[in-house]
């Protein structure tokens, strides 16, 4: 049974005022709040636990590492990993994708070639052009039409033996347009030997994922964006390509053996875990995959699709208002601009005023902006606990900042 008040009792920071008035927070795709079970999860740990993991004979030292590796095996299962050690904690998505394109530089030579696509967040986009820089690599980037949907073909047409890498997200946090990850795995598999990265970060919160089925060579995502602490994320990487790669950061945890002439690495999943990692991050983040286990991504799924469809409903009765990538099939995310009003922020200005959290602006999506001749625009993202009467609030909200402004 899907309860809607059951589960905003679990989020105490929803029952605020923020100016006056009821926090409506629909800023979901910047960041997610966290429940009850997550915080206490973090809290029980300093408060019990802490620790530092892996080096300690002292019992805190073991019960810490215990857990995190309990957590650890608990995002295994809720990506279908194959093993545990494929699990790489990381600080979240950016850092991820700065790991990959690093530990993939002696991979890549002159005149390869790179692809990733238009929808692209920034942290898709600058890792890639650093590695192009590094190697003298070549970055192509796959075109969308007007409704944001990628153009599968050019994709097609460009795959060869020189491309090295396609990176892609699942879910585009700019505008929610869904990636046809299956089949755009399926044609490079098909066109050629590219290693295939996928940006999970707005998917993960949205969906259940399967890397083996999905058949990735890596997978990354972020923590808070699906209910866990910030600084928290995931690395997924198949066993055999991270055990060629090399490390990202050097370190403790991450050796087997360090003297000043050679230096041989730890076993996965360490070699990449450089440092003291975020332990109580890390076994929140495992607290995270339970709650939202326990909706289940079935209810998630639909509660979120019934969320869009009755926000781009209410929205479009608006006389002015344009979504982008209206057309597309999208999920999480309405991004839209009021005619006659060329700055985002202003809305969103007005917005907050009325208790309203919306994102405005590029998104961290600049080239998206850029297609679409706008310097940004208001968007309006969602997570399990959000309700219809709050996107009533916001449609409302949009009408006010309409007059205002208009
Ligand atoms: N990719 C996508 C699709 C995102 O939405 C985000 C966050 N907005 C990122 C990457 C970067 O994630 P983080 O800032 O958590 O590292």
């Amino acid at each position: 049974m899907f309860d809607i008040e059951n589960i905003r009792a679990q989020f105490p920071i929803l029952t605020q005022t923020v100016n006056g008035k009821p926090l409506v927070y629909l800023d979901n795709g910047a960041t997610s709040q966290k429940p009850i079970s997550v915080l206490d999860s973090w809290q029980k740990y300093y408060t019990e636990i802490n620790a530092n993991v892996h080096r300690g004979i002292h019992t805190l030292s073991q019960l810490a590492t215990e857990e995190m590796e309990i957590a650890r095996k608990k995002v295994q299962k809720f990506i279908n990993a194959k093993n545990d050690f494929e699990v790489i904690f990381t600080k979240g998505t950016t850092e991820g994708l700065n790991l990959i394109a690093y530990s993939m530089t002696n991979f890549i030579k002159e005149d390869d070639e790179i692809i990733i696509s238009y929808l692209e967040h920034h942290s898709n986009i600058v890792p890639w052009q650093l590695l192009c820089e590094r190697t003298g690599a070549k970055l192509k980037v796959i075109p969308m039409d007007e409704n944001g949907v990628l153009r599968l073909d050019f994709l097609e047409n460009n795959l060869s033996e020189k491309t090295k890498i396609v990176s892609f997200n699942q879910v585009s946090n700019a505008l929610g347009v869904i990636n046809p990850i299956e089949k755009i795995i399926e044609i490079t598999r098909k066109n050629s030997s590219a290693l295939i990265v996928i940006d999970g970060a707005q998917s993960v919160p949205h969906f259940k994922i399967d890397v083996q089925k999905m058949d990735c060579d890596f997978f990354v995502f972020s923590g808070h964006k699906m209910y866990a602490p910030m600084g928290t994320g995931i690395l997924y990487g198949k066993e055999e390509i991270l055990r060629k790669i090399q490390p990202f950061h050097g370190g403790g945890e991450m050796i087997a053996t360090c003297t000043f002439e050679k230096t041989t690495y730890a076993d996965l999943p360490f070699k990449f875990e450089a440092g003291t990692p975020n332990v109580g991050g890390n076994i929140a983040l495992g607290a995270a995959v339970d709650f939202m286990e326990n909706i289940g991504h079935e209810n998630i799924q639909k509660h979120e699709n019934a969320l869009l469809e009755y926000a781009q409903k209410k929205l479009l009765e608006i006389e002015g208002l344009k979504i982008y990538g209206e057309k597309a099939k999208r999920t999480g995310v309405v991004s839209f601009n009021l005619e006659g009003i060329g700055i985002a922020s202003d809305v969103g200005m007005i917005l907050d005023k009325l208790g309203i959290a919306v994102r405005t602006g590029h998104h961290c999506t600049q080239p998206i902006m850029e297609f679409f001749n706008i310097a940004g625009t208001v968007r309006a993202s969602f997570a399990v606990y959000n309700t219809f009467d709050e996107l009533d609030i916001l449609a409302e909200g949009v009408r006010k900042a309409q007059k205002m402004l208009g």
